[in-house]
């Protein structure tokens, strides 16, 4: 058949809100323009993210009630950890209550100042856990993987000559080699196993662990079998034990394929770091067999990390990311290609050329999106990158605007609706204007920024 249907029938559902044009134009106003401030159920359809807003399957809502809740050995630990285990097979496997406590974690004890820390991407609250102890992050992507219209199938590769170089160069002060998989702040473009054997190799060569921040293992594996040779054939499990036995540890965060909509993990080879992270778990997020969490869910998480892994639903969720961009593709909107494993980027600098950057076209079009068709969307671009800790302000590299999406919460139908909203936005982009900000926070700005559209 040609059509790839969600593979999963609808047990429970949660209503959709609709509003007219003339409410969104109203709440746009009285939330001064910044999606952040929007109550979630005058959304239409909710792109903002794609982490914890997982649908959970009947199972994990099963396994939730099997959760156990003792303190100390819980038999819900006990399934977490098992179901880690079948996938990655590291000797210490640590739950904590998100990704972002993993690297926190993490960091404490093997960064601090004077120490820099490779990746092809650092993913934001990667970044900042490492800067937070005075270490510097660097991002060592190969240049395909920051041209919006390359094909390239592996865009969130490392470079491997710049890690050479890098660790050559620094010696002693890289305590880590990181890679993101997929790398989510380059797309959700994935890495190649042979590029994670390299990365692996290189990094062994000069006595550097080897650590994967591993969010999207599930899509970087289905990736892999689709566009590299010779994995074709393989199971999405295979490719997936392959690439973390090439690892020393990885960080990890549940909200994404896992399932489940809180959680992550820390793991790795070496017992003594094991032995501090574990002291410092117990410090900050709790005792060793439950992290930050409920036993129930580590039961989610167990049951999400064996849904996960489904080819079918891989397919239906990379299928779905492919089909907007080239519908979007079709139209003459720029987007970037191929399409990612979590979101769709679109390209707003280039795609309203009218508006310059630092009249923000990303929250132009974000804004316009949620006005024409009720749907929320990220700005990835000046708005969030172009102020500097000095004060001083400048185009990002890119003004992209993300969709990215819910994992099983969405259709066909919505994604149809998706593209016929841009259809809309393409009748009247030029009578788009720019945005100004009014009000911002020091730092983060575009969390909490005020804007003003202007005329
Ligand atoms: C989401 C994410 C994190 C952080 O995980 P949280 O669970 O949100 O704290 C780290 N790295 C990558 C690549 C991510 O996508």
């Amino acid at each position: 058949m040609k059509t790839i249907i969600e593979p999963f029938r609808i047990k429970s559902v949660e209503p959709i809100r609709f509003t007219t044009r003339e409410e969104r134009q109203a709440l746009l106003k009285s939330v001064d323009y910044n999606l952040f401030a929007l109550k979630s159920e005058d959304v239409i359809i909710d792109l903002l993210t794609d982490s914890g807003t997982s649908a959970m399957s009947a199972e994990q809502w099963a396994a939730i009630m099997r959760g156990d809740e003792s303190y100390a050995g819980s038999p819900s630990f006990i399934r977490f950890e098992a179901a880690v285990r079948d996938l990655m097979d590291f000797k210490h496997i640590i739950p904590t209550h998100q990704g972002r406590a993993a690297e926190a974690i993490l960091f404490s004890l093997i960064a601090g100042p004077g120490k820099v820390i490779p990746s092809n991407t650092h993913f934001d609250t990667t970044r900042g856990n490492i800067e937070g102890t005075g270490a510097r992050a660097f991002d060592l992507v190969i240049a395909e993987g920051k041209d919006p219209q390359n094909l390239h199938p592996f865009k969130g590769n490392m470079d491997l000559d710049k890690l050479e170089a890098f660790l050559v160069e620094h010696g002693d002060a890289v305590p880590c080699v990181m890679t993101t998989i997929t790398n989510n702040a380059g797309g959700g473009q994935p890495v190649s196993l042979e590029n994670i054997r390299a990365t692996a190799k290189i990094s062994r060569a000069h006595n550097v662990p080897f650590i994967i921040d591993s969010c999207r293992f599930a899509e970087n594996a289905w990736f892999i079998k689709q566009r590299e040779p010779g994995q074709g054939d393989r199971s999405i499990k295979d490719i997936v034990r392959d690439m973390f036995e090439l690892a020393d540890g990885m960080t990890m965060s549940a909200k994404k394929d896992a399932f489940a909509n809180i959680g992550g993990w820390l793991a790795m080879n070496d017992d003594d770091l094991a032995q501090k992270a574990r002291t410092r778990l117990i410090q900050t997020e709790g005792f060793p067999t439950y992290g930050g969490l409920a036993g129930r869910d580590l039961d989610a998480i167990a049951q999400g990390l064996s849904e996960i892994i489904n080819e079918d639903y891989l397919r239906y969720r990379v299928r779905t990311n492919e089909y907007i961009v080239e519908r979007l593709d079709a139209m003459g909107i720029p987007v970037v290609k191929p399409a990612g494993g979590h979101a769709v980027f679109i390209d707003a600098r280039a795609w309203l050329d009218h508006v310059e950057p630092l009249k923000y076209p990303g929250q132009a079009l974000a804004v316009a999106l949620y006005e024409i068709g009720g749907i929320r969307s990220c700005e990835i671009g000046t708005v969030m990158f172009g102020r500097h800790p000095d004060g001083s302000e400048s185009p990002a590299a890119m003004d992209l605007v993300r969709l990215a999406m819910p994992r099983r919460v969405y259709t066909q139908s919505h994604a149809d609706y998706i593209v016929e909203v841009f259809e809309e936005v393409q009748a009247t982009k030029d009578d788009l204007r720019g945005f100004e900000i009014v009000e911002e926070p020091p730092m983060m700005r575009h969390f909490t920024a005020k804007f003003g559209k202007l005329g």
